[in-house]
C-alpha cells in the first residue's frame, strides 16, 4: 500500500524548488507548487466537507504512466506522503493529502475494441467522458450515475449505477488494470495476471498502487427509460410501499433516492429502467401512482443523457447553501440497507463527514456497527431536520 512508505511528510523547504526542477525534467506532466498560479484550482476537490482543505507541498499533474512511476520513485527518495486523484469526488478526501498528489486527471485517452467488446481507458477519464464515447458506438460500461465522478476511484471503489441489476457493479466488468506499485514497478493485473492484486482492486478501494489504466467489458445500451420522480409525503409510508415494490422489481430497474427531510419530506427518486421498452409502463406503474408523486418526469432518453437529468434533481432539492457558510452541516450522504434497529428507529447504513457525523452524534442517533468502512455506521436521521440520504 502506497501510505506504507509515504508516512512520514517532508518539509522540502529551501529544496523545493532544486526538487521541483529535478522532477519537472524528467516528466511529461507538470509540477505545482505553492503560489503557482494554477495551484488552487489543482488542490482542490469535490467536497463540501473542510476537513479535506488541504494544501500538498507538491501536486504532480500525469500526463503518462511513466509520470506516475516517477512520482512514485520520487515519493519514496523524498519520504512524501502521497496521495492519487483521478476524478477527485471522493467526500472524505482520500485523494487530497499534505505531501505529494499524484494528480492522473489529465490522463483522458480511450481506446475502444469493437472486435472483442472491450475498451481501455486513461484514469482520469470521467464517467461522462467514457459514457460518450460507447454511446456513440450503441454500447456501454456500468457506471456510477454521477458525470463528473472519476470511472478509476469508481471501479476501485466497486461502482454502482443505472445497470447495477443488469450488468453489476463497475468492478464486475473490470478486465484489468496497468498500476504501479510501492516500489514504481508497472504491472498489469487481469484474473490471468496477478490475479489476488486484481481480485483486491475491484472494489477494494484505491491505493494498492497508482492505477494508470483501466480495461472493461462493454454492453449493448441505447434507450432507456428513466428521469426524477419526486413525492412529498412521510418517509415511513413511502419507505414501506418501496420496499415491498423494489423486493419484486425485476434486475433491470434501479433507483437511487434522495431524501429532504423537511415537513412533510420530499423524497426524489432517480430512475433507470434498462429492460425492454415495452415492460416500462406495467414496471413503474406502482411507482408513478404512489402519492401521487408531486412531479413525474420519467421518460424515454438515451442512456448517455440520463445523467444530464442532474439538474431537474439539484432543482427540486432547493438552492444550495449560502455562499461562505463553512460546509453544509445538515447534508448527509448515506447508503445502503434500512433495517430496524434494536430500539425501534428506522434507520440508515452510510457514510458521512466528520462535521455531520458530530451532529448526528449530538442527537444520540449514531449506532457504531463493526465491518463497516470508516467513517459510516448505522444512523436515525433527526427529526425534523434537513438531510439528504443516497439509497443504492
Ligand atoms: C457527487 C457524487 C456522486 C457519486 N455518485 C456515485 C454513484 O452513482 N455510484 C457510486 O458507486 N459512487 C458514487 N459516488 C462515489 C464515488 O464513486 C467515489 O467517491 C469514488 O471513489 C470517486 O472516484 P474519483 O476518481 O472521482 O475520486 P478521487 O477522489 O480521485 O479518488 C477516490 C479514491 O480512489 C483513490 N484513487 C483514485 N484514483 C486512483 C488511481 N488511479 N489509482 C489508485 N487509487 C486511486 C483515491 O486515492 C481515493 O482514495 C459519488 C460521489 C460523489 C461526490
Amino acid at each position: 500500500m502506497l501510505r506504507q512508505f509515504s508516512r512520514r511528510s517532508l518539509l522540502l523547504g529551501a529544496g523545493t524548488l532544486r526538487a521541483q526542477t529535478a522532477l519537472q525534467g524528467k516528466l511529461t506532466g507538470k509540477v505545482i507548487l505553492p503560489g503557482d498560479t494554477d495551484y488552487e484550482s489543482a488542490r482542490r476537490i469535490f467536497s463540501f466537507n473542510p476537513r479535506t482543505a488541504r494544501r500538498p507541498q507538491m501536486i504532480l499533474r500525469c500526463s503518462a504512466a511513466d509520470d506516475a512511476v516517477r512520482a512514485v520513485r520520487f515519493a519514496r527518495e523524498k519520504q512524501l506522503d502521497v496521495a492519487v486523484r483521478s476524478g477527485g469526488h471522493d467526500l472524505l478526501g482520500a485523494s487530497i493529502c499534505d505531501g505529494l498528489v499524484v494528480d492522473l486527471s489529465p490522463m483522458k485517452g480511450i481506446r475502444m475494441n469493437r472486435e472483442d467488446g472491450s475498451i481501455r481507458v486513461e484514469a482520469g477519464v470521467r464517467a461522462a467522458e467514457l459514457n460518450a464515447a460507447t454511446q456513440a458506438a450503441g454500447l456501454a460500461v456500468p457506471l456510477g450515475c454521477h458525470p463528473a465522478v472519476g470511472v478509476a476511484g469508481l471501479t476501485l471503489g466497486g461502482g454502482l449505477g443505472w445497470l447495477l441489476g443488469k450488468h453489476g457493479a463497475t468492478c464486475d466488468n473490470l478486465l484489468g488494470t496497468d498500476i504501479v506499485m510501492a516500489d514504481g514497478k508497472m504491472l498489469h493485473a487481469s484474473v490471468a495476471e496477478n490475479a489476488d492484486l486484481f481480485w483486491a482492486l475491484r472494489g477494494g478501494g484505491g491505493n494498492f498502487g497508482i492505477v494508470t489504466a483501466l480495461e472493461y467489458r462493454l454492453h449493448p445500451v441505447s434507450q432507456v427509460f428513466g428521469g426524477v420522480i419526486a413525492y412529498r409525503t412521510p418517509i415511513d409510508k413511502f419507505l414501506h410501499f418501496y420496499g415491498a415494490f423494489m423486493k419484486d422489481a425485476p434486475a433491470e430497474l434501479a433507483i437511487e433516492l434522495n431524501m429532504l427531510l423537511n415537513d412533510p419530506p420530499t423524497i426524489i427518486a432517480m430512475v433507470c429502467w434498462s429492460g425492454a421498452a415495452a415492460e416500462a409502463e406495467r414496471v413503474l406503474q406502482p411507482l408513478r401512482s404512489f402519492g401521487p408523486p408531486e412531479k413525474d418526469l420519467l421518460d424515454t432518453a438515451a442512456y448517455l443523457h440520463l445523467m444530464d437529468r442532474f439538474p431537474q434533481l439539484g432543482r427540486l432539492l432547493g438552492p444550495p447553501p449560502p455562499p461562505g457558510r463553512k460546509g453544509p452541516p445538515d447534508i448527509y450522504w448515506l447508503g445502503g440497507s434500512l433495517p430496524t434497529d434494536r430500539c425501534g428507529h428506522r434507520t440508515v447504513y452510510g457514510h458521512c463527514t466528520g462535521r455531520a457525523a458530530r451532529k448526528f452524534h449530538r442527537h444520540g442517533a449514531l449506532h457504531a456497527r463493526r465491518g463497516l468502512p470508516r467513517g459510516s455506521g448505522c444512523y436515525r436521521a433527526p427529526a425534523g431536520r434537513r438531510a439528504i440520504c443516497l439509497l443504492h
